[in-house]
Protein backbone atom coordinates (compact mmCIF):
# COMPACT_ATOMS: atom_id res chain seq x y z
CA UNK A 1 0.00 0.00 0.00
CA UNK A 2 1.01 3.70 -1.29
CA UNK A 3 1.15 5.81 1.98
CA UNK A 4 1.66 9.33 2.65
CA UNK A 5 5.09 10.64 3.38
CA UNK A 6 5.58 12.60 6.56
CA UNK A 7 6.74 16.26 6.27
CA UNK A 8 10.39 17.19 7.15
CA UNK A 9 9.05 20.93 8.61
CA UNK A 10 6.02 22.25 10.30
CA UNK A 11 2.94 23.49 8.53
CA UNK A 12 3.92 26.77 9.11
CA UNK A 13 7.45 26.43 8.91
CA UNK A 14 7.28 28.36 4.92
CA UNK A 15 5.69 31.27 6.42
CA UNK A 16 5.11 34.14 4.96
CA UNK A 17 5.94 32.28 1.83
CA UNK A 18 3.26 29.42 1.73
CA UNK A 19 0.80 29.46 4.62
CA UNK A 20 -0.14 26.61 7.45
CA UNK A 21 -3.49 26.46 5.81
CA UNK A 22 -2.63 25.31 2.23
CA UNK A 23 0.21 23.50 3.83
CA UNK A 24 -2.32 21.66 5.90
CA UNK A 25 -4.57 21.01 2.86
CA UNK A 26 -2.20 20.52 0.50
CA UNK A 27 -0.26 17.51 2.33
CA UNK A 28 -3.49 16.11 4.37
CA UNK A 29 -6.05 16.26 2.00
CA UNK A 30 -5.10 16.56 -2.18
CA UNK A 31 -1.58 14.54 -1.76
CA UNK A 32 -3.27 11.81 0.77
CA UNK A 33 -6.47 12.18 -1.88
CA UNK A 34 -4.06 10.85 -4.68
CA UNK A 35 -2.61 8.28 -2.74
CA UNK A 36 -6.63 6.84 -1.94
CA UNK A 37 -7.35 6.90 -5.44
CA UNK A 38 -4.29 4.94 -6.46
CA UNK A 39 -4.52 2.40 -3.97
CA UNK A 40 -7.71 1.89 -4.58
CA UNK A 41 -6.66 1.30 -8.55
CA UNK A 42 -3.84 -1.21 -7.69
CA UNK A 43 -4.92 -3.05 -5.15
CA UNK A 44 -4.50 -7.04 -5.52
CA UNK A 45 -1.94 -6.16 -8.35
CA UNK A 46 2.04 -6.20 -7.75
CA UNK A 47 1.61 -2.53 -8.43
CA UNK A 48 0.46 -2.27 -4.93
CA UNK A 49 3.91 -2.61 -3.54
CA UNK A 50 6.28 -1.65 -6.33
CA UNK A 51 7.19 2.41 -6.12
CA UNK A 52 5.22 4.63 -7.37
CA UNK A 53 8.34 6.52 -9.46
CA UNK A 54 9.41 2.87 -10.29
CA UNK A 55 5.37 2.41 -11.72
CA UNK A 56 5.63 5.54 -13.30
CA UNK A 57 9.16 5.18 -15.27
CA UNK A 58 7.39 2.27 -16.92
CA UNK A 59 3.57 3.92 -17.35
CA UNK A 60 3.62 1.54 -20.65
CA UNK A 61 3.38 -1.38 -18.43
CA UNK A 62 0.63 -0.64 -16.52
CA UNK A 63 -2.61 -2.68 -17.67
CA UNK A 64 -4.66 -0.45 -19.80
CA UNK A 65 -7.64 -0.48 -17.64
CA UNK A 66 -5.82 1.97 -14.93
CA UNK A 67 -3.65 3.04 -16.98
CA UNK A 68 -5.20 6.63 -17.12
CA UNK A 69 -6.05 6.61 -13.01
CA UNK A 70 -2.15 5.22 -12.02
CA UNK A 71 -1.33 7.93 -14.41
CA UNK A 72 -3.20 10.61 -13.03
CA UNK A 73 -2.89 9.35 -8.77
CA UNK A 74 -0.14 8.00 -9.09
CA UNK A 75 1.58 11.02 -10.82
CA UNK A 76 -0.03 13.25 -8.00
CA UNK A 77 1.64 10.81 -5.55
CA UNK A 78 4.99 11.37 -6.95
CA UNK A 79 5.07 14.62 -7.82
CA UNK A 80 4.16 16.04 -4.46
CA UNK A 81 6.45 13.50 -2.35
CA UNK A 82 9.14 15.20 -4.61
CA UNK A 83 7.70 18.63 -4.19
CA UNK A 84 7.57 18.54 -0.40
CA UNK A 85 11.49 17.94 -0.06
CA UNK A 86 12.90 20.23 -2.65
CA UNK A 87 11.08 22.99 -0.10
CA UNK A 88 12.35 24.09 3.58
CA UNK A 89 12.62 26.97 6.33
CA UNK A 90 15.40 28.60 5.98
CA UNK A 91 16.60 28.15 2.30
CA UNK A 92 16.21 29.83 -1.11
CA UNK A 93 19.15 31.77 -2.14
CA UNK A 94 21.25 31.41 -4.96
CA UNK A 95 22.53 27.57 -5.39
CA UNK A 96 26.03 26.67 -5.01
CA UNK A 97 28.05 23.35 -6.04
CA UNK A 98 27.63 21.03 -8.73
CA UNK A 99 23.78 22.31 -9.43
CA UNK A 100 24.91 25.82 -9.50
CA UNK A 101 27.43 25.43 -12.10
CA UNK A 102 25.35 23.27 -14.20
CA UNK A 103 22.42 26.11 -13.88
CA UNK A 104 24.94 28.98 -14.88
CA UNK A 105 26.35 27.04 -17.43
CA UNK A 106 22.95 25.92 -19.05
CA UNK A 107 21.33 29.09 -18.61
CA UNK A 108 23.91 31.62 -18.91
CA UNK A 109 22.53 32.98 -15.22
CA UNK A 110 20.99 31.99 -12.53
CA UNK A 111 18.55 34.84 -12.94
CA UNK A 112 17.95 33.86 -16.72
CA UNK A 113 17.21 30.25 -15.36
CA UNK A 114 14.69 31.90 -12.68
CA UNK A 115 12.91 33.42 -15.59
CA UNK A 116 12.81 30.15 -17.88
CA UNK A 117 11.37 28.18 -14.88
CA UNK A 118 8.74 31.05 -13.99
CA UNK A 119 7.54 31.37 -17.99
CA UNK A 120 7.26 27.63 -17.72
CA UNK A 121 4.99 27.65 -14.63
CA UNK A 122 3.29 30.65 -15.48
CA UNK A 123 2.39 29.64 -19.53
CA UNK A 124 1.14 26.02 -18.21
CA UNK A 125 -2.83 26.81 -18.96
CA UNK A 126 -4.55 25.19 -16.09
CA UNK A 127 -2.95 23.15 -13.94
CA UNK A 128 0.29 21.18 -14.07
CA UNK A 129 3.61 21.76 -12.72
CA UNK A 130 7.24 23.71 -13.91
CA UNK A 131 10.08 21.63 -13.67
CA UNK A 132 14.09 21.48 -13.92
CA UNK A 133 14.79 17.98 -15.23
CA UNK A 134 18.23 16.39 -16.30
CA UNK A 135 17.17 14.90 -19.94
CA UNK A 136 19.83 12.61 -21.26
CA UNK A 137 22.63 14.34 -18.67
CA UNK A 138 21.27 17.83 -19.94
CA UNK A 139 19.44 20.45 -17.72
CA UNK A 140 16.29 21.46 -19.12
CA UNK A 141 13.07 23.33 -17.96
CA UNK A 142 9.80 22.38 -19.10
CA UNK A 143 6.20 21.77 -18.03
CA UNK A 144 3.46 19.20 -17.67
CA UNK A 145 0.08 19.20 -17.51
CA UNK A 146 -2.48 18.22 -15.01
CA UNK A 147 0.12 15.41 -12.83
CA UNK A 148 1.88 13.90 -15.39
CA UNK A 149 5.66 13.43 -14.17
CA UNK A 150 8.93 13.66 -15.83
CA UNK A 151 9.80 10.16 -14.78
CA UNK A 152 6.96 9.44 -17.51
CA UNK A 153 9.13 10.62 -20.19
CA UNK A 154 12.35 8.94 -18.85
CA UNK A 155 13.67 12.76 -17.58
CA UNK A 156 14.84 12.84 -13.99
CA UNK A 157 13.05 15.92 -12.31
CA UNK A 158 15.46 17.74 -9.94
CA UNK A 159 13.12 20.77 -8.95
CA UNK A 160 9.54 21.26 -10.09
CA UNK A 161 6.72 23.42 -8.42
CA UNK A 162 3.14 23.22 -8.10
CA UNK A 163 0.95 25.49 -10.36
CA UNK A 164 -2.43 24.01 -9.51
CA UNK A 165 -4.59 26.23 -8.24
CA UNK A 166 -4.89 24.42 -5.02
CA UNK A 167 -1.28 25.06 -4.14
CA UNK A 168 -1.24 28.98 -3.82
CA UNK A 169 -4.85 30.18 -4.00
CA UNK A 170 -5.47 30.76 -0.13
CA UNK A 171 -2.61 33.04 0.15
CA UNK A 172 -2.65 34.54 -3.12
CA UNK A 173 -5.68 34.31 -5.47
CA UNK A 174 -5.47 33.93 -8.63
CA UNK A 175 -1.83 35.76 -8.97
CA UNK A 176 0.17 32.65 -9.87
CA UNK A 177 3.51 35.16 -10.33
CA UNK A 178 2.98 36.03 -7.01
CA UNK A 179 3.85 32.85 -5.58
CA UNK A 180 6.09 32.04 -7.80
CA UNK A 181 8.13 35.22 -7.55
CA UNK A 182 7.62 34.08 -3.26
CA UNK A 183 8.48 30.50 -3.85
CA UNK A 184 11.92 31.34 -4.86
CA UNK A 185 12.56 31.79 -1.02
CA UNK A 186 11.69 28.39 0.14
CA UNK A 187 13.60 26.25 -2.53
CA UNK A 188 15.94 23.68 -0.62
CA UNK A 189 19.02 23.74 -2.69
CA UNK A 190 20.77 21.53 -0.62
CA UNK A 191 18.57 18.84 -1.62
CA UNK A 192 18.15 19.64 -5.27
CA UNK A 193 21.99 19.10 -5.07
CA UNK A 194 21.57 15.84 -4.09
CA UNK A 195 19.12 15.12 -6.91
CA UNK A 196 20.78 16.51 -9.21
CA UNK A 197 24.22 14.00 -7.88
CA UNK A 198 21.99 11.17 -8.24
CA UNK A 199 20.46 12.05 -11.76
CA UNK A 200 24.16 11.97 -12.74
CA UNK A 201 24.49 8.33 -11.97
MN1 LIG B 1 -0.79 19.97 -5.43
Amino acid sequence: MHTLPKLLYDYNALEPYIDEQTMTIHHTKHHQAYIDKLNGAVKGTKLETMNVDEILKNINDVPENIKMVVRNHGGGHSNHSFFWQVMAPDAGGEPHGNVGDAIKHTFSSFDKFKEEFMNAGLNRFGSGWAWLVVNNGKLEVYSTANQDSPLMENKTPILGVDVWEHSYYLLYNQRRADYLKAWWNVVNWKKVEEMFKKAGK
